[in-house]
């Protein structure tokens, strides 16, 4: 599903031309669940940014689904990633004084959708979030913000989810919520990539990837994977 082949990226500075991933292999099936790992500025959000045709490499090949998105033009990656991706962030990134339902509507809005309200239910009811549609980001908790905006995510149906430390401003509660949805989600048959500096949430995940320095350092199989271990309510 995905496949990325001597893949580089630098950015041009004042001070010249400085490389931030240097030539990753990586190939990632349908169905995984992957913890990309690593300190701070190895590079994790630049190869996220990548794989959610964010950004463009600089060289190498990224193949998503046997298509060279390395040839399309910002249009057709703007509509691949509508599609296929999904996006979470640490920060949640939910519009303050606007409810739950029309957060998760949002992404319909621009593609023209119809029907949004009907989606947007359903999205919020898959997260267990049914009985909150109403509520603005400063009623919910934390953990409950990021279901929001995993509902957004899951709004187009994507084959991928991409979440850039999407527990890393939750409490273990809540980080346990969260992981044990991404682990609903995959088992559905979602393919899910979780950047994280946190071993408990590498644990729920089929492997471990860790960059270091803009290269990966290595490419593991988890053991012993944790799975859901209670039903967790809203
Ligand atoms: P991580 O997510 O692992 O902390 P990042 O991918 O955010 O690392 O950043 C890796 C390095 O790339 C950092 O040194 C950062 O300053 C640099 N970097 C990231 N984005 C840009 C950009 N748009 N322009 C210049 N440098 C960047
Ligand atoms: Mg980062």
């Amino acid at each position: 599903m995905i496949e990325l082949e001597g893949m580089t990226k630098s950015f041009r500075m004042a001070e010249g031309e400085m490389t931030i991933l240097h030539g990753i292999d990586l190939t990632i099936q349908a169905g995984e669940m992957v913890a990309i790992m690593g300190p701070s500025g190895s590079g994790k959000s630049t190869l996220m940014n990548i794989l959610g045709c964010l950004d463009a490499p600089s060289s190498g090949r990224y193949l998503l689904d046997g298509t060279d998105v390395t040839k399309l033009s910002k249009r057709q990656l703007a509509k691949t990633r509508g599609q296929r991706i999904g996006f979470v962030f640490q920060s949640f990134n939910l519009i303050p004084r606007t409810d739950a339902m029309r957060n998760v509507e949002l992404p319909l809005i621009y593609n023209g959708v119809r029907s949004r309200r009907a989606k947007a239910k359903a999205a919020l009811e898959r997260v267990g979030l049914g009985t909150r549609l109403r509520h603005v980001p400063s009623e919910l908790s934390g953990g409950q913000k990021q279901r929001v905006a995993i509902a957004r995510a899951l709004i187009n149906d994507p084959s991928i989810i991409l979440a850039d430390e999407p527990t890393g401003a939750l409490d273990t509660k809540s980080t346990v919520e969260i992981m044990e949805l991404f682990t609903e989600l995959n088992a559905a048959g979602c393919t899910i990539i979780v950047i994280t500096h946190e071993d408990e949430v590498a644990e729920y995940c089929t492997r471990r990837v860790w960059l270091r320095d803009g290269c990966i350092q290595s490419d593991d199989k988890v053991h012993n994977r944790r799975t859901k271990l209670a039903a967790v309510s809203a």
